[in-house]
C-alpha cells in the first residue's frame, strides 16, 4: 500500500466504487480545466499505488468532473520550473513511470473521454485498456506537445504507434494534430464514440463486457511496420519532411521521431527511457523556454486590460466589401452569433465580398470540416446593402472602406448620423491614427481601432487601438469581441502604424535598399527564410500589394520623417505597373495566383546592376535590426505597454519566428548594447537611418534587457 495519504480537502481525485468496478473521477479543484500538476500527478501515483494492490476491484473507468473537458494535459507552468537537465528530467520520468504503472495493473482499464483531452491527458487515456470518447463537438483528442518544443515523453511518443500505427502517429505527433471523435475512431485512437449523456455507462459497460486486458499490438501493422528497413524508409521520409517545414528550427520533431524509431526497434522500456532523456534536454533548451512563454503571453492577452465590462454585441455592421471587409464579414458570421449588414457603394464588390465569404466556408465543406447546412446558414447571416438599411440597429460597425482620410471621416459622420446612441465604430484602418479619424466625431469616445491582418481567416492578431478619447467600455468590448473571433488581442495606444506596421515599415524599406544594391531577390528572402520568418519580406512585399504597401511607406514617411525613408525599388516597380499578387506582376513571376521564381525581368527597373547573392549574416542584420530600433521607439512611445505584448504582436501579426520568443526576445539574446554598437557601425557606411535612436542608446547604455525594462503588468 502507498503511504501517501490522501488528504480529501485537496483531493483531484474522487473513487466511486460498484461492486468490483470503480469510477475515478479526476476534478481539479479550484481550476476550471483538468492538468496533471505535480501535486495532482503525485497523488494519482498514490491511487494507482493502491489500485495495484486491490484484489477485490476487477475494473476501472477513469473520467473527469469537469462539464467539457476531460484532462488539458501538463501543467505549463511547471515547465519552466526545472532549472537543470536532472530536473527535468526527474520531472519527466515520475509521470511518465506513473502513467506506465497505471497502464500495468491487474484491473481493464477504460477511459472516458469527453471534452479536450490533450496531451498528458491523451498519455493517461493510452495507458489505459480502452477509450471510449462523446461526440460532442467540445471532445477533440490529441498530443500538441511539439507546439512548446517538446515531444510527448509520458509514454505517448512510444505508445501510440503501437495502437494507431506508425503513420498515423507520426503525423498526430509531430503536427501537435488533435482528432475530432470521428476521426479519432477511424484512426483506432478510440474503441466507441457514444452520445455525451450515456458515456460513463458505455464505459462501465465496456469494462464489465472485457474479460482481458488489452493485448496485441493494435493496428501496427506488423509484416511493414514489424520491418526494420521499411520503418527505416518511413522515419528517413519523416525527418525530410519536418526539415523542409521547418528549417532545422524545431528540434522536437526530430528527437520524437528518433525516440520514435528506439521504441519500435529496441521495445517500450527503451522507447521510454529515450523519452526522459530527449524531453529533459529539449526542456532546457532555448527553443522550448520560447515557445513556453508565447503560449503565456498568450494566456496574458486573453485577461482584460480595461477593468471594463465589455457590452454584448449582437448586430454587426461591416462597411466595405472589398478584400478586409469581406473576410471580417466571414469572420463574424463564422465565430459569433452576431448578425452582419455589409455595406459597400457598389454592388459588384458586395457581391465579390460575399463571393469570398463563401470561399473560405467552400473550403472548410470539402476538408469535412463543416456540413453545407452549417456553411448555409452561416452565410445566411451576412444581408448586403450599397444604403444604410439596417445599420440603426447595429452595436458594433466595423469600417474597412478605402484608406483615406476624409472618406472614413465621411462614413464615420454618416454612421453616427443614424446610428444608435452606443455603437462601436471600429475602423480597420492599417495606418492612420484614430484620433485623427475621430476628430470631428459626435462621440469619439466610441470609436476605436480593430486592426486585423489579411487573410483575415488565417491571420491571428487583432489590434486593438486606444484613440486620445476612446472609453475603456468601447476598448474592452472590442477587444472582448476579437477574442470571441477567436483573434488574439494586442491593446495599443494611437500612432501612425500602430505595432506591427509600424515595425515592418523599417524591415521592408532596408530589404528595398538591398535589392538596390544588387542582392537578388532570392538571397534576400532565403536570408529572412532561414532566420525563421515564414515568408522573405520581397515576397510579403507581393503578397500584401506593392501600391498598399507603397501607400503605407508614405504615410509612415510622413509620419517619422528622416528615419523611414524608402528606397527608390518600390516607387520603380510601381511605376512599371507591378502590384503583386493582385495583377500576376511583382518581384515574383505569378503563375495562375501561385508564386514562381523571381522575376529577372525586374532588375532592369532597379538600376540595371546585375544581381548577386547577398551575405545572409549582414542582410538579416540591417533588417532585423531595423526593427528593433524602431521597437525601442515604440516602447518609449507607449504604444504598447510591455515587451511581451509587442513580441505577440509581431508574432502573430508577421509570424516572427516563435522558436525566438519574439522580435525583441531575440535583441535581448543578442545584447542591446551590441546591437546599438553595430547600428552605429552601419550608420558610417549606410547612412543616418542606421543611427540608433535615443531610446535604443538609452537602453544600451543603462545596461538592461527590454524585458526587464518593460515588464508586462498584467
Ligand atoms: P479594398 O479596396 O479592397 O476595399 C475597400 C472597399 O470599400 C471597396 O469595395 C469600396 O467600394 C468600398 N468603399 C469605398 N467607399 C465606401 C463607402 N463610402 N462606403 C462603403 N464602402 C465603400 O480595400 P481593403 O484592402 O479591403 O482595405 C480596407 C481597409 O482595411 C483600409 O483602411 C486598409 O488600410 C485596411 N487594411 C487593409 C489590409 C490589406 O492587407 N488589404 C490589411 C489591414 C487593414
Amino acid at each position: 500500500m502507498s503511504a501517501v495519504a490522501i488528504d480529501k480537502s485537496v483531493s483531484a481525485f474522487r473513487m466511486e466504487r460498484d461492486g468490483d468496478l470503480a469510477v475515478i473521477w479526476f476534478d481539479l479543484p479550484g481550476e476550471k480545466v483538468n492538468k496533471f500538476s505535480t501535486s495532482a500527478m503525485t497523488e494519482f501515483a498514490s491511487i494507482v499505488a493502491r489500485l495495484e494492490a486491490d484484489r477485490e476491484l476487477k475494473r476501472i473507468v477513469i473520467a473527469s468532473g469537469k462539464p467539457s473537458i476531460f484532462i488539458a494535459g501538463a501543467d505549463v507552468t511547471e515547465f519552466t520550473k526545472a532549472t537543470t537537465e536532472a530536473q527535468a528530467s526527474e520531472y519527466t520520468r515520475f509521470g511518465q513511470q506513473t502513467l506506465h504503472r497505471f497502464s500495468r495493473l491487474p484491473q481493464i482499464t477504460v477511459a472516458a473521454i469527453h471534452g479536450a483531452c490533450l496531451g498528458g491527458g491523451t498519455e493517461l487515456a493510452l495507458s489505459c485498456d480502452y477509450r471510449i470518447m462523446s461526440d460532442s463537438p467540445r471532445s477533440t483528442i490529441g498530443l500538441p506537445e511539439v507546439k512548446l518544443g517538446i515531444f510527448p515523453a509520458w509514454g505517448g511518443t512510444t505508445k501510440l504507434p503501437r495502437l494507431i500505427g506508425l503513420p498515423a502517429a507520426l503525423d498526430i505527433i509531430l503536427n501537435g494534430r488533435s482528432l475530432d471523435p470521428r476521426r479519432a475512431r477511424k484512426a483506432g485512437l478510440v474503441d466507441e464514440v457514444v452520445a455525451p449523456s450515456i458515456l460513463i455507462e458505455t464505459a462501465k459497460a465496456y469494462a464489465r463486457k472485457m474479460d482481458r486486458k488489452r493485448s496485441g499490438r493494435g493496428r501496427t501493422r506488423v509484416w511493414i511496420e514489424g520491418n526494420p528497413i521499411a520503418r527505416r524508409i518511413i522515419f528517413s521520409k519523416a525527418r525530410k519532411s519536418v526539415l523542409a517545414q521547418t528549417h532545422g528550427h524545431y528540434p522536437a520533431p526530430l528527437a520524437a521521431i528518433d525516440v520514435m524509431a528506439i521504441g519500435m526497434a529496441e521495445g517500450v522500456e527503451r522507447g521510454l527511457v529515450a523519452e526522459v532523456s530527449r524531453a529533459s534536454r529539449l526542456i532546457m533548451g532555448d527553443v522550448a523556454q520560447n515557445l513556453v512563454r508565447v503560449f503565456f503571453m498568450m494566456e496574458e492577452s486573453k485577461k482584460d486590460r480595461t477593468g471594463a465590462a465589455a457590452r454584448d454585441v449582437q448586430e454587426v455592421g461591416v462597411l466595405g466589401a472589398g478584400i478586409m471587409g469581406g473576410g471580417i464579414a466571414q469572420i463574424v458570421a463564422d465565430k459569433s452569433e452576431a448578425q452582419v449588414r455589409m455595406r459597400d457603394i457598389n454592388w459588384n464588390a458586395l457581391a465579390g465580398g460575399m463571393k469570398a465569404a463563401s470561399r473560405v466556408w467552400k473550403k472548410k465543406v470539402d476538408r469535412r470540416r463543416m456540413t453545407r447546412g452549417e456553411m448555409a446558414r452561416k452565410l445566411a447571416r451576412i444581408t448586403t446593402t450599397t444604403d444604410w438599411s439596417g445599420f440603426a440597429a447595429t452595436d458594433l460597425i466595423i469600417e474597412a472602406v478605402v484608406e483615406n482620410l476624409a472618406i472614413k471621416k465621411q462614413v464615420l459622420a454618416d454612421f453616427e448620423g443614424m446610428a444608435r446612441p452606443n455603437a462601436i465604430f471600429a475602423t480597420n484602418t492599417s495606418t492612420i491614427p484614430i484620433t485623427q479619424i475621430a476628430s470631428g466625431a459626435k462621440r469619439p469616445d466610441q470609436v476605436v481601432g480593430m486592426h486585423f491582418f489579411n487573410p483575415v481567416d488565417r491571420m491571428p492578431l487583432v489590434e486593438v487601438i486606444r484613440g486620445e478619447q476612446t472609453s475603456d467600455v468601447s476598448m474592452a468590448t472590442v477587444a472582448a469581441f476579437a477574442r470571441k473571433l477567436g483573434k488574439t488581442v494586442v491593446i495599443c495606444n494611437d500612432g501612425p502604424g500602430f505595432v506591427v506596421n509600424r515595425i515592418l515599415g523599417p524591415y521592408i524599406n532596408e530589404a528595398g535598399y538591398l535589392l538596390e544594391e544588387g542582392n537578388s531577390i532570392e538571397s534576400i528572402d532565403r536570408a529572412m527564410l532561414d532566420f525563421g520568418m515564414p515568408m522573405g519580406p520581397l515576397a510579403l512585399l507581393d503578397e500584401v500589394g506593392i501600391d498598399v504597401a507603397a501607400k503605407a511607406a508614405g504615410i509612415l514617411r510622413e509620419a517619422f520623417p528622416g528615419r523611414m525613408i524608402p528606397s527608390t525599388a518600390v516607387t520603380k516597380l510601381l511605376g512599371d505597373g507591378r502590384l503583386g499578387r493582385k495583377n500576376g506582376k511583382g518581384m515574383y513571376v505569378w503563375r495562375e495566383g501561385k508564386r514562381q521564381g523571381p522575376d529577372q525581368t525586374a532588375y532592369a527597373l532597379l538600376g540595371g546592376k546585375t544581381p548577386h547573392p547577398g551575405n545572409s549574416a549582414s542582410m538579416v542584420q540591417r533588417m532585423v535590426y531595423a526593427m528593433v530600433n524602431e521597437a525601442a521607439i515604440i516602447l518609449d512611445d507607449k504604444i504598447v505597454a510591455s515587451a511581451s505584448e509587442l513580441d505577440l504582436a509581431m508574432i502573430m501579426g508577421t509570424g516572427f519566428p516563435p522558436f525566438r520568443g519574439g522580435l525583441l526576445r531575440y535583441a535581448d539574446s543578442v545584447g542591446i548594447a551590441r546591437i546599438a554598437e553595430a547600428m552605429s557601425g552601419l550608420e558610417k557606411t549606410l547612412g543616418p537611418r542606421f543611427a540608433p535612436s535615443e531610446a535604443l542608446r538609452r537602453l544600451a547604455q543603462s545596461g538592461t534587457t527590454f524585458y526587464a525594462a518593460y515588464p508586462s503588468r498584467v
